[in-house]
Parts: C-alpha cells; structure tokens; sequence
C-alpha cells in the first residue's frame, strides 16, 4: 500500500475533475445550501482516503449550523484545495445537473475506485460527516 502515491494520484484526478467541471460552466449562486446538508437534504459521500487527505491538513471545526459542514464558513468553503469529489461534481444549476453532471461523476468515480485498487488501499465510500468523526489510528 502506497498512501503517499495514492494521494498525489487522488489529486491529480481533483485537478482533471475541476478542468472537466470548468468546461461544463455549472452556475453557482453561492447560496450555500449544498455544504449544509440538513437544509439541503443532500449526504456528501466520500471515500477514507479523500478524508484523511484532509484531516492530515484540517481538524474539523465545530459546525456553524447543526447538520452542515463543519468546513463551510458564512456560506463558503475553507479547505477549498481539499474538498472531495462530490464537493467538486456537485452544483445546483438545472442545466448542468441534466446535462454534464452524471458523465462527470461516473467517470471521476470508476478513477477513484481505480486509484484504491492499484495502490492498495481500501476502498471505504460513506457519508463524508462519518468518515470525518470516526476513530483513527494515531499517526507513527
Ligand atoms: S468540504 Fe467544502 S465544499 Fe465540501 S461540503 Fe464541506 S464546505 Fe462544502
């Protein structure tokens, strides 16, 4: 198992995600209501390795509001470089959802399970929030 290599690959396909997203030209409002799950009634996925990537930059903070993001601050992102996927496929504009979004996701996510298989890392897919308060080992 190589994390390190894992990780540079992980962001890589952050990198090609965000061209791909770009291209697509989704609106967003900044309304905020997609970092804050209770109102939005959305559950951001994501993988352990996209959690730990960042939990090794970020402690979660104390949310602003109960069921949002703990990272979304006034409305915005505060770990931005780091979000995961879904953060990064996801908007709320109509005509990006019926078009581009579905080929964009399935794709970034066939790479991601590509990027845990090849580097031997376990694949755990689950609510982000889970993923962030769960126990972990202490670092060596
Ligand atoms: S990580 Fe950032 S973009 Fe993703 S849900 Fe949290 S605040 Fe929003």
């Amino acid at each position: 198992m190589s994390l390190r290599a894992a990780e540079r690959r992980l962001r890589a396909l952050y990198r090609r995600v965000d061209r791909q997203v770009a291209a697509a030209g989704p609106v967003c409002t900044r309304s905020g209501r997609c970092c804050d799950f209770a109102r939005s009634g959305l559950t951001l996925f994501a993988t352990a390795l996209e959690t730990d990537l960042v939990l090794a930059a970020h402690a979660p903070p104390a949310p602003e509001r109960a069921g949002a993001c703990p990272f979304q601050r006034h409305g915005l992102c505060t770990m931005r470089a780091l979000r995961p996927l879904g953060c990064r496929v996801y908007f709320c504009d109509p005509r990006y959802l019926a078009t581009a979004m579905s080929g964009i996701a399935e794709s970034a996510q066939r790479a991601l399970r590509q990027i845990h298989e090849e580097h031997g890392v376990p694949y755990r897919y689950a609510p982000f929030l889970e993923l962030l308060a769960r126990p972990r080992p202490a670092p060596a």
